[in-house]
């Protein structure tokens, strides 16, 4: 069949088989889906349902707008955490759909204690990245009066949990030294938090004693591995983007969509697969890209501009290692207008 536009192919077979080795990984420990950003611009409703084949029973994000969609996809399925909520108006909106909200700070908790039913929360203590959290020096009062909200019937406290760098070994072990005393303080406050977690893709893989409760997975659930960092056993990229050949000379151009959407710092610096096997990127314009051309190159060919490796394209990761930023980068660049095909 001969595509008239680009698409971003999405592999849920592979999701389901990267959830489940994710999930095998961290057991005991359970492991939410992190499904920001319209799970990476891939589209929260089909990536939650096969998450959830797969086992999932945890998602979460940053925005309150995928995580409803992840709770109106999961139902009674799954629990879903959104943990950057701020206002009161999120915070009811949040807790009327069945959400729990992480809470990183002193007003945002009186605002939580606000909503109309008892909110579910998790208190987030800054460790070290200085992001959003409560400071360790106004941690014991921040439980004192979450205990206090608890007794009334306003919240109930289900984790406690911070975020850490991954960037050195010794600096997240000072994060969750740091962390074992605030659970501590909370536990002295009279809070029974079930849920304690720390951990992303890089520190739950490969540093047992980071996964506690729960971990929150996001790049490995996807088969994005981090920059410069190994294969993730078991997992690989789910989504592909294809592009049509739209017109053959001196080189090839291929056109993603209205606006091309793909880094131009890409032009010279990758390959991608096409019908003839691997050939250099040469150029990115505003509206198209230009390959080098294969003998037989023809309008409509389909050329692969990045996916899990397996026929010589770069994966995501690839192409951000080419450019210096990370794997989510060039999928999340890809333009909302592109059509999602969801195959597996
Ligand atoms: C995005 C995010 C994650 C997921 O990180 P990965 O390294 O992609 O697994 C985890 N925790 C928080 C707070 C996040 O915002």
């Amino acid at each position: 069949m001969t595509m008239t536009g680009a698409e971003l192919r999405i592999d849920l077979q592979r999701l389901r088989e990267n959830v489940r080795a994710v999930r095998e990984r961290m057991a005991p420990a359970e492991a939410l889906v992190v499904i920001k950003d319209d799970a990476y611009a891939q589209g929260v409703e089909p990536i939650v349902a096969a998450a959830l084949d797969a086992g999932a029973v945890w998602f979460g994000g940053i925005d309150l707008d995928s995580a409803v969609r992840a709770k109106r996809t999961a139902g009674g399925r799954a629990r879903v955490l959104c943990w950057m909520t701020l206002s009161a108006e999120e915070a009811r909106l949040g807790v009327a759909e069945g959400i729990e909200l992480g809470v990183g700070d002193a007003d945002y908790l009186e605002r939580a204690a606000t909503a109309p039913s008892t909110a579910t929360l998790h208190l987030k203590i800054d460790t070290g990245l200085h992001r959003n959290g409560v400071r360790p020096e106004a941690w014991a009062a921040f439980c004192a009066r979450a205990a206090e909200l608890e007794r009334a019937g306003r919240i109930r406290v289900a984790g406690i949990w911070t975020h850490i760098a991954e960037a050195s070994d010794a600096e997240d072990d000072a994060s969750r030294a740091e962390f074992d005393h605030a659970v501590g303080i909370a536990r002295d406050a009279g809070l029974t938090p079930e849920m304690r977690h720390l951990a992303a893709s890089a520190a739950a893989w490969h540093r047992p004693e980071f996964r506690y409760d729960l971990v929150r997975i996001g790049a490995f659930c996807y088969g994005i591995r981090s920059e410069d960092g190994p294969e993730i056993g078991g997992t690989a990229p789910i989504s592909s983007l294809v592009a049509p050949v739209v017109s053959v000379g001196t080189d090839v151009e291929v056109a993603i969509g209205s606006v091309d959407g793909f880094p131009s710092a890409l032009a010279g610096r990758t390959h991608v697969a096409t019908p003839g096997g691997e050939r250099a990127l040469v150029r990115v314009d505003a509206f198209t890209s230009r390959v080098e051309t294969w003998p037989g190159a023809a309008i409509g060919d389909d050329v692969i501009l990045f996916g899990p490796g397996t026929r010589g394209e770069p994966t995501p990761t690839d192409l951000g290692e080419a450019i210096g930023t990370v794997g989510e980068e060039p999928l999340l660049r890809v333009s909302p207008l592109v059509p999602r095909v969801y195959v597996g």
